[in-house]
């Protein structure tokens, strides 16, 4: 059966973690997009909805990604950090673009972004909100002009979130230590409560003043617009990492001097 994509020339996706909170939230906004083709939804092995039919985009649910990529222009892969290796072989050995969303990778995970780097295009952020990207632009400009301040990062999320402190947290230290350098002491504390999509405050404090950069995501499908607008971006690059400062035009011109 041919794709409706081939006649469309919609960019054809495929989602690694589909049954997932990101999963669904990508399949509802990607489903909505006349821009993009539903054209994998990939599982973890041995899942109970495996060989069942998703109800929104009517697509079996798989667990083999390499056997599906053939018929994919880019992998949205949000599932979790252990998989991300995997979903970056699998996208190097068929040369498809690879947008990585997981968080809490590991030296390993990280490695195998890079090997495959080599060969496509990947993209890999802790967050894909474009609120978030700049926040972490002007939190480097903060530690730059104020050096003696103290830096507290605080986040809250969900209780069902995996990884202690959030990717974002820790992508928003590196950008202390990118205004400041590397041996700048950050304070991040992480709390866990209901169902609260990311909240992230950084606070620059001295004796005589506070100043509190703060990111509130009002719902997860703002990750998943940002992620698909990566997709879309990301596709016919050529092989090398990539960052979401690239899709938003930051790379380059850091704020911070
Ligand atoms: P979730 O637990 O709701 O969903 C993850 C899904 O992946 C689960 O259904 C799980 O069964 C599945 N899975 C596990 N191993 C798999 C494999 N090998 N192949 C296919 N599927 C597999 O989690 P979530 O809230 O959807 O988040 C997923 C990841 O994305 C987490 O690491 C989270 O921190 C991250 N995240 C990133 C952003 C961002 O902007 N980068 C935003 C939100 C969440």
């Amino acid at each position: 059966m041919g794709h409706p994509s081939s006649m469309t020339g919609a960019l054809k996706i495929a989602i690694v973690g589909a049954q997932g909170r990101m999963g669904q939230a990508l399949i509802a906004v990607a489903g909505g997009d006349p821009t993009l083709a539903l054209s994998a939804l990939v599982v973890r092995p041995g899942s109970a909805v495996a060989g069942t039919t998703d109800a929104v985009s009517g697509l079996v649910y798989g667990t083999d990604l390499g056997a599906v990529l053939p018929r994919c222009d880019v992998v949205l892969e949000f599932a979790r950090a252990e998989s991300v290796a995997a979903a970056a072989f699998a996208c190097a050995a068929a040369g498809k673009p690879l947008v990585a969303g997981s968080t809490g990778l590991d030296h390993a995970a990280r490695a195998a972004l890079d090997a495959a780097a080599a060969k496509v295009a990947v993209l890999q952020a802790a967050n894909f909100s474009p609120g978030m990207t700049v926040l972490a632009h002007l939190v480097a400009q903060a530690a730059h002009a104020l050096p003696d301040f103290n830096v507290e990062i605080d986040e809250t999320h969900h209780l069902q979130k995996k990884d202690s402190p959030s990717g974002t947290a820790v992508r928003l230290r590196d950008a202390v230590r990118a205004g400041r350098g590397p041996n700048v002491e950050v304070v991040v504390r992480s709390r866990r409560e209901g169902e609260v999509v990311g909240d992230h405050a950084v606070a620059f404090s001295s004796p005589g003043e506070r100043l509190t950069l703060s990111h509130h995501a009002v719902h997860r499908e703002l990750f998943a617009r940002g992620a698909l607008l990566a997709a879309t971006w990301l596709a016919g690059r050529p092989a090398g990492r990539y960052t979401m400062e690239d899709v938003l035009g930051l790379a380059g011109r850091p704020l911070a001097r």
